[in-house]
C-alpha cells in the first residue's frame, strides 16, 4: 500500500512524485515509457519553471547539461520588435529561460524523484483504476513484456498528459474547453552561427528558435490548424518557405544542417478538467491543457504539482478535508492559469497580435513566480 502512485513521470509526474517523496510519503511512480526518451515537445521552460527548478536544487544539474541560458530573446510581432517590459519595482528578478531536450530534462526531473525516494517503475502501462464503492483505490496495468501490475494507495494522480487515462477511467469533468486552433512542426539543426533565441508571431503563424543542448537549435514553425492538412502534403518545402518569409533566420538555416527528422501536431486541444475527485487527482497537461504556441506547458506542470502536494500534505496530514484541500488546488491553479489560457488562446485564434496582448501576458506571467523567490545565481542572472 502506497500513500501515492503517479501515473506519467515527466514534467508533472516527477516531481509531484519528489515533492511528496521528499515530505516523508511512500510514492510509487510509474511511467509506460522508460528514460531517457524523447516526447513530442519545443521545451522552453518559461522563466518561473526555472525558478521552481532551483528551490527544487535542481537548476545546476540542468546547467551542468549542456544547455545554454537564454537571457535575451528577439521577439518580433508582425515582423516588429517587441521587448516585454521589465519586471517592476518589488517583483522578483526573472530568471533565464532555457530549453533543454526533453531527454534531458525528464531524466533530470525523474532520477530526483527517486533520489527523494520514490520507487520508478518503467514500462508500466495502466489500463484501469481500482475502484471499491466510487473511491479509487489503486491501478491495474501490466509491465512491457512482463507480467500484469495490480498496487494501491491513498490517492492515484494522474500525470499522463493531455490524453490522460486516469481522466478517462474517473470522466474528470472538462471545462471552459475551446478546440484545437493551431498546428505546429518542428526539427532539430546543427551548425547555427550562434546560440541566439528568436520568437516572430504573425496572424498566420509563428516560428520559434532555441538553442538547445549538444550545441543544436530547435526550430519550430506553426500556423492556424485549416492549413495543417495542405502544410503535411510538403513539410520541409513549406517549413523552408515560412522560414524564407524572415531572411535572417533564413540566412543562419542555409547553411545549418538538419539532424532529426520534423516533427509536428494539429492535436492541441484547449481545455481545463477537474483535477480532482474520491481518491485521485490529476496534474499537468492531464488536468489543463492549452495550445503549445505560448511555451507554458512545463512551468504550468511545475507551478501545479506544487500546489496539488501541498493540497495531499494538508489532507494526509489532517489539517484540512480533502475536499478542501482540492478545492484550493484547483482553485489556485485557475486563477493563475484562466488569463494566460485566454490569452494563449487567443494569440492562436487568427486575429493579428498585439503588443498589449503581450504585455498583459508577460504581467500574468509574473503571477506564476513561485512564492518564495530562489536565492542562487539563477535568479539574478
Ligand atoms: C509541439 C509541442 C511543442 C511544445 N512546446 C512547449 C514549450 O516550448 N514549452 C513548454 O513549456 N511546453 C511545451 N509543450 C507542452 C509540453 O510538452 C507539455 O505541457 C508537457 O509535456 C506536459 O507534461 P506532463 O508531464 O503533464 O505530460 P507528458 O509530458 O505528456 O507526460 C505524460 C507521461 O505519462 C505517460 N503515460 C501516459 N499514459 C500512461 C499510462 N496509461 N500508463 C503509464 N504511463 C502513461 C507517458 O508515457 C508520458 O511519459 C509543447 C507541446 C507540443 C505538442
Amino acid at each position: 500500500m502506497y500513500d501515492a502512485i503517479v501515473v506519467g513521470a515527466r514534467c508533472a509526474g516527477s516531481p509531484t512524485a519528489m515533492l511528496l517523496a521528499r515530505k516523508g510519503y511512500k510514492v510509487l511512480l510509474v511511467d509506460k515509457s522508460s528514460f531517457p526518451s524523447d516526447i513530442m515537445s519545443t521545451h522552453y521552460i518559461q522563466p518561473p519553471g526555472v525558478a521552481r527548478l532551483e528551490i527544487w536544487g535542481l537548476l545546476e544539474r540542468l546547467k551542468a547539461t549542456n544547455c545554454p541560458a537564454i537571457d535575451e530573446i528577439d521577439f518580433r510581432l508582425e515582423g516588429a520588435s517587441f521587448a516585454p517590459p521589465p519586471p517592476a519595482e518589488g517583483e522578483p528578478p526573472r530568471p533565464p529561460g532555457y530549453c533543454p531536450r526533453r531527454t534531458v530534462l525528464d531524466k533530470l526531473l525523474v532520477d530526483a524523484a527517486v533520489e527523494a525516494g520514490a520507487e520508478l517503475r518503467e514500462n508500466v502501462s495502466v489500463k484501469e483504476l481500482i475502484i471499491d464503492g466510487g473511491e479509487v483505490t489503486g491501478i491495474r496495468g501490466s509491465q512491457k513484456g512482463g507480467p500484469s501490475v495490480e498496487e494501491k494507495a491513498r490517492i492515484v494522480v494522474g500525470a499522463d498528459g493531455m490524453h490522460s487515462t486516469v481522466a478517462r477511467a474517473v470522466q474528470a469533468e472538462e471545462y471552459n474547453t475551446k478546440p484545437s486552433l493551431s498546428f505546429a512542426y518542428y526539427a532539430y539543426w546543427s551548425g547555427f552561427p550562434d546560440q541566439s533565441c528568436e520568437i516572430h508571431f504573425r496572424a498566420d503563424g509563428g516560428v520559434l528558435s532555441f538553442p538547445t543542448n549538444d550545441a543544436l537549435q530547435c526550430v519550430a514553425v506553426g500556423g492556424p490548424t485549416e492549413g495543417f492538412h495542405e502544410f503535411r502534403e510538403d513539410i520541409e518545402g513549406n517549413y523552408m518557405k515560412v522560414i524564407e518569409g524572415i531572411p535572417s533566420l533564413a540566412e543562419k538555416i542555409r547553411n545549418a544542417q538538419r539532424e532529426e527528422r520534423f516533427i509536428g501536431t494539429n492535436d492541441q486541444p484547449n481545455f481545463f478538467r477537474k483535477p480532482y475527485g474520491n481518491g485521485w487527482a490529476l496534474v499537468g497537461d492531464a488536468g489543463y491543457h492549452r495550445d503549445f504556441a505560448t511555451g507554458l506547458g512545463i512551468a504550468d506542470a511545475f507551478r501545479d504539482c506544487e500546489y496539488l502536494v501541498d493540497a495531499i500534505d494538508e489532507a494526509f496530514a489532517g489539517k484540512r478535508s480533502i475536499d478542501k484541500a482540492m478545492a484550493e488546488y484547483e482553485t489556485k491553479r485557475n486563477e493563475i492559469a484562466e488569463p494566460l489560457y485566454d490569452l494563449t488562446t487567443q494569440l492562436v485564434s487568427g486575429d493579428p497580435p498585439t503588443p498589449e496582448q503581450f504585455i498583459a501576458f508577460g504581467l500574468a506571467m509574473q503571477k506564476m513566480m513561485p512564492e518564495s523567490a530562489p536565492s542562487g545565481e539563477g535568479a539574478n542572472a
